[in-house]
């Protein structure tokens, strides 16, 4: 897989690299540094920070980076080259899969869910009349995933049971609330839903939309472990080459204005979610 993979292509993701001889050099992620002193070898398949000392290949650099445990790390890295992982099953016969990666499953199960429902139900009809008053084509809504949460539920909690899927996570990542010890809602409901989706291509969490004048008119995914609100934007993962390519970017205010944005091919436009702009942004953007 490392033989494979381009580390420069990997870490190009997350740092901006410039060539510099026979290696590639960019400001260290690891530590502060005005000068770049991080290096890339696309040769050896290694990197190496002069002024921190961090380095390794491609699988230590997003273990560090994304705080991956090595599983993961080469399991993300075969994703992205299309290396299919066989498992061993360890002595017990279980596959332990990463806390994070069932949380990201739940995420994305919901965000199929919602939908298949704004898409084929006819439930979502009202959702997709809306989306259509707004101009927005059903592909462009399909690539940015969105759905909808029907105002007597999405059976959310039905798909959790049948696929064997944590409530608990549910919970935490502020899909499902609790009421009492066996009496579980749906968060989202009679909502418009837009997944918000990481640099890395994962669900971290979620928008939703009134379709009349209700209040209030959106609400997102509270504080997660994967949803950070002041260091996300929306449509990142759409923009991202659109960034890198014209070497701009363009910040908006919501969903819906990205969306647009991008149907015309002004693919480089992301969003803030209900907040000003932060220095974690910021950082965000410059990588
Ligand atoms: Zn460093």
């Amino acid at each position: 897989i490392r033989d494979r993979a381009s580390i420069v292509a990997v870490i190009s993701d997350h740092v901006t690299l410039k060539r510099s001889g026979r290696n590639y050099m960019g400001l260290c992620p690891f530590h502060a540094e005005k000068t770049p002193s991080f290096t890339v070898s696309e040769e050896k398949g290694i990197f190496h920070c002069f002024g921190c000392g961090v380095g390794g290949s491609v699988f230590h650099f997003l273990m560090q980076y994304d705080h991956l445990s090595f599983p993961e790390a080469v399991e993300r890295v075969a994703n992205r080259y299309g290396i299919e992982i066989e498992r061993a099953d360890g002595p017990t016969g279980s596959i332990q899969i990463g806390e994070r990666e069932s949380l990201y499953r739940i995420n994305e199960r919901a965000a199929a869910n919602y939908q298949k429902i704004l898409f084929t139900q006819p439930v979502g009809r009202t959702a997709l009349d809306y989306l259509k008053s707004r101009k927005v084509t059903d592909e462009i809504a399909r690539r940015f995933m969105l759905g909808y949460a029907p105002q007597t539920g999405s059976g959310l909690l039905d798909l959790l049971r049948k696929e064997r899927l944590s409530v608990k996570d549910a919970l935490r990542l502020g899909l499902i609330g609790q009421r009492s010890t066996q009496q579980f809602h749906e968060k989202f409901f009679a909502r418009l839903m837009f997944p918000i989706v990481n640099a890395g291509g994962k669900i971290v969490g979620f928008g939703g939309r009134v379709l009349d004048s209700g209040l209030p008119k959106y609400i997102n995914s509270s504080e997660t472990p994967l949803f950070h609100k002041s260091s996300t934007l929306y449509g990142l993962c759409h923009a991202k080459e659109g960034i890198r390519k014209g070497d701009r970017v363009v910040v908006v205010e919501g969903y819906l204005d990205v969306i647009p944005l991008h149907q015309f091919g002004i693919s480089y436009a992301v969003a803030t979610l209900g907040t000003a702009l932060t220095p974690d942004h910021v950082r965000v953007l410059g990588r």
